[in-house]
């Protein structure tokens, strides 16, 4: 056990599992590194951070997490940089986005500095695990549950926080099929919505479930009080190209604030790209699906970056939407964003983080 600067005990693996592990073929969200980061909040204050192997967790049948879903999460990303060295992006903002989804889920914020040591720390160690390639990079997951062991609806005392990693290839394999749905909601005024807490994501399997069956990968959400206005496409934020302006739902607290969904806004305000941020209707949509008005439609998140849209299903019709040529606008913003994370262009936002 060593200790570093930052505090953290550090217990090394003293069998990596990489050299058995193939890099070439990763099912997504499915292969771990050699470590994960780990710290506990007991009596009012985060304690002992540690990095320790990869393993399981031993927890009491009545921890609290597992009956209340009292738990938040953070998705990110490592990248492999043209020259060989590993960089995050836009940490600070993941790490301000759990606070604020702990503050939400009456849990304890984690010290910035902390989080960060911690995250840094871990992608150091385990960075050989980074894969080269277009899509390829190291999926971070942080996460914070409670942790007490008592069977009650009230906030926890205890709270767990971790981070762990997955080496991953490409997301989603081909254009989406979605559908536009009418029915089920992911999230209501007044809820969870714009926050990453796990109950959020249960509650859609079912919808989902039942757009699968009829061909769809999943649906663009729409708001639960009337059906209306479009959220978000799955566990993504969505855009359209309606008239040539790039379009996308403005954040009302149902919609989780992405934080691709902010650096594509950001790079096509830049670019001189016409930006839209307002209510976006599902009758303005369907309308511009039949006469051409909307001419792209795409999901934004950290897991796919950019997840174009090819069909879009509404009341028992499907509409196909044009291929996204190379050079489409679409394509040109998911090239800046990926440019800017491997370090082929420079980053004039101050958005990477080198680690090694
Ligand atoms: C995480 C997430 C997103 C995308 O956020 P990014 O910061 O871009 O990864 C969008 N919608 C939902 C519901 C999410 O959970």
């Amino acid at each position: 056990m060593i200790s570093t600067e930052a505090g953290i005990d550090i217990k090394r693996t003293e069998h990596s599992r990489l050299p058995e592990t193939d890099m070439q073929h990763l099912k997504f969200g499915r292969v771990f590194t050699d470590h994960m980061f780990v710290m506990d909040y007991t009596g009012g204050s985060w304690h002992r951070p540690q990095i320790v192997p990869y393993t399981d967790l031993e927890l009491s049948p009545a921890t609290l997490v597992l009956h209340y879903a009292q738990t938040i999460f953070e998705g990110m990303k490592a990248y492999r940089t043209a020259s060989g060295g590993v960089t995050l992006f836009r940490p600070d903002a993941n790490i301000a986005r759990m606070n604020r989804s702990a503050d939400r889920m009456c849990m304890p914020e984690i010290p910035a500095e902390a989080f960060m040591d911690g995250l840094k720390e871990l992608i150091r160690l385990d960075a050989a695990w980074t894969p080269d390639g277009a899509d390829a990079a190291l999926y971070i997951r942080p996460f914070m549950f409670a942790s007490d062991e008592y069977i009650g609806v009230k906030p926890s005392e205890g709270y767990r926080f971790m981070i762990f990693v997955c080496p991953v290839r490409g997301y989603y394999q081909e254009p989406l099929r979605v559908y536009l749905e009418m029915k089920y909601s992911r999230a209501f005024p007044g809820g969870t919505g714009e926050v990453k807490c796990g109950g959020n994501y249960a509650g859609g399997l079912y919808p989902t479930k039942l757009r699968q069956d009829q061909g769809y990968h999943q649906q663009i959400w729409t708001d639960a009080m009337e059906h209306k206005y479009i959220e978000e496409s799955g566990t993504m934020n969505v855009f359209f190209i309606i008239d040539g302006v790039l379009t996308t739902p403005s954040l009302d607290g149902t919609i989780l604030p992405g934080i691709t969904r902010d650096s594509i806004l950001t790079l096509a305000r830049e670019k001189g790209m016409k930006v839209a941020e307002r209510k976006v209707g599902v009758e303005e949509v369907v309308r511009g699906l039949r006469d051409g008005a909307v001419s792209a439609a795409f999901g934004a998140g950290t897991a796919a970056t950019i997840a174009p849209i090819k069909v879009i299903g509404y009341d028992g019709e499907d509409f196909t939407l044009p291929d996204l040529g190379p050079d489409s606008e679409v394509n040109q913003l998911g090239k800046m964003l990926d440019d800017i994370r491997r370090g082929r262009t420079k980053d004039n936002h101050g958005w990477v983080v080198h680690v090694v």
